[in-house]
């Protein structure tokens, strides 16, 4: 795999600028056909790209079927809804009858992408796709670990009927390529670590340009005394391992109310010590290894710690090189203090402290006292549950589900609040941040200003009487 310099990043957003223009030229409708085709081969070759998502994460079939899932279902959403979104749209004029405002959107040119290993395949393509179809040549920078994901998810896009000077990929280290990438983009989107995030946001201001960033998360999930037990354990364990909990929306901290914590709790810890492990490339295993050694020591560290300084193992917590190199248990904690490394930071990892509470109250106080404000989930009522969902503090709150409910409503928009990150992806917004909002008035009769003649305090006063009468009229509001 090639190790690209500022050199090659410079050459990739040259081809895909004189790209860009003929591309944004096209109708809409052709651009929509080069994404529904998309749709269909990421779904008809899917055990090729499957192998290789496994191969080079080590994620267990599952996990790799649900970015694929995901790309399928961005595609096609955004297929579908981007005539909606980016359609030239009536406003209300500045004078009744006499101003006729448009609002268009305009691609911003060129985008930036910089995508991280945990789910390489959708992370890759999910942003670009509204990018493209809004008319934009793109430049994605993939992580290190996993560029041949991310590189059959673009040649499935070549297949599909994308120019192939529009869609150009850097390969090498971030460190180095992050600044280049963004001296020649209009725009950048981001997913990754707060930490890069706090960089890239520095470098974008400096360069006036729009950005989104969706960063780390310390995702809790409430389960309340009236949830359905059963339902609530189930929708813990995909929540919590999915991905081997290298998941940004997954759950890493797990408030249950004092009524049903012990019945929760047994029924949590008897279900996870059950989990199979496996790296095949099968439908077997209910979790996969982790993706590195740098994974695997964040992991330990944070249990060993939390062991040390008196948290209680009611499953896992060990690694299994006995499995493969880059394994450790899926674990549940009870008894992580605030002097514990992981009762604040980012595991990014099969580690989820469970916490008893008192009530509602205290879960939503408990879940809201983080730095963070990515996903939540809480297992009630309906109805409590979406009462109280709304008092959480995080861009996406899934009641009676874990991420996926929020996460593929493709429709809203999805990001994180507080350190999680700026922007949103997926709905309205996650196409027209990749657009130049501009806005066409056309004035009829005389222009807007004092009139030839007339005294200005004249002027002025009449202006006066005008906006007191429109205030009035009902169908101005
Ligand atoms: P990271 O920030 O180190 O890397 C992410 C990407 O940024 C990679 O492509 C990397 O090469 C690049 N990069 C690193 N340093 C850079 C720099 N100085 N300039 C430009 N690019 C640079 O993240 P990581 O630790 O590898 O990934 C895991 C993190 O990503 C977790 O914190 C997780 O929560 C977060 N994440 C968030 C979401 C989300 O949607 N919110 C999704 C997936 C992962």
């Amino acid at each position: 795999m090639p190790v690209c310099t500022a050199e090659d990043v410079a050459e990739a957003q040259r081809r895909a600028r004189a790209a860009q223009a003929e591309w944004a030229a096209r109708p809409l409708a052709e651009r929509r056909a080069v994404m529904l085709r998309y749709h269909d081969l990421v779904l008809e070759r899917q055990d090729q790209v499957l192998d290789i998502v496994q191969v080079e994460t080590g994620k267990n079939r599952v996990s790799a079927f649900e970015e694929l899932a995901d790309v399928a279902l961005t595609a096609r959403y955004y297929a579908h809804a981007a005539a909606r979104h980016l359609r030239p749209a009536r406003r209300r004029g500045a004078l009744p009858l006499l101003t006729r405002t448009v609002e268009h959107h305009h691609p911003k040119g060129l985008v930036g992408v910089i995508a991280p290993w945990n789910y390489p395949f959708t992370l890759a393509v999910s942003d670009a796709i509204p990018a493209l179809l809004a008319g934009n040549g793109i430049v994605l920078k993939p992580d290190a670990q996993t560029p041949f994901t991310a590189l059959i998810a673009v040649e499935l896009l070549f297949e599909a009927g994308l120019p192939r000077d529009l869609f150009q990929v850097v390969t090498g280290v971030g460190a180095d390529l992050g600044a280049p990438l963004i001296e020649g983009v209009e725009y950048l989107m981001f997913t990754g670590s707060t930490a890069t995030g706090r960089i890239i946001a520095e470098q974008c201001g400096r360069r006036l340009i729009g950005f989104s960033a969706e960063l780390g998360g310390k995702n809790p999930m409430i389960v309340l005394a009236d949830a359905d037990v059963d339902k609530a354990v189930e929708g813990a364990i995909r929540a919590c391992f999915s991905n081997s909990g290298q998941l940004c929306i997954s759950i890493e901290r797990l408030y249950v109310e004092d009524g049903v914590y012990d019945r929760f709790v047994a029924a949590f810890a008897a279900r996870v010590g059950a989990m199979r492990l496996g790296a095949g490339l099968d439908w077997e295993a209910d979790m996969g290894s982790l993706i590195s050694r740098k994974q695997l020591d964040v992991v330990t560290r944070h249990v060993d710690d939390a062991v040390a300084k008196g948290a209680r193992v009611l499953a896992g917590g060990k690694p299994r090189p006995d499995l493969g190199p880059l394994f450790y248990e899926p674990t549940v904690l009870e008894g992580v203090t605030e002097e514990m490394e992981l009762a604040r930071a980012e595991t990014f990892g099969p580690v989820v402290a469970v916490t008893r509470v008192a009530d509602a109250e205290e879960a939503v106080r408990r879940a809201n006292d983080t730095a963070y404000g990515l996903n939540a989930s809480v297992w009630s009522t309906p109805r409590h549950g979406a009462e109280v969902a709304t008092r959480i503090q995080a861009g996406t709150v899934n009641v009676n589900e874990g991420y996926a409910a929020a996460w593929a409503s493709i429709d809203a928009p999805m990001g994180g609040i507080k350190d999680s990150g700026v922007g949103r992806r997926h709905g309205r917004e996650g196409i027209l941040k990749y657009t130049e909002a501009q806005t066409v008035a056309v004035q009829r009769g005389r222009a807007i200003g004092p009139v030839p003649g007339l005294p200005l305090e004249k002027y002025a006063a009449t202006m006066t009487a005008s906006l007191k009468l429109v205030k009035r009229l009902p169908f101005l509001r």
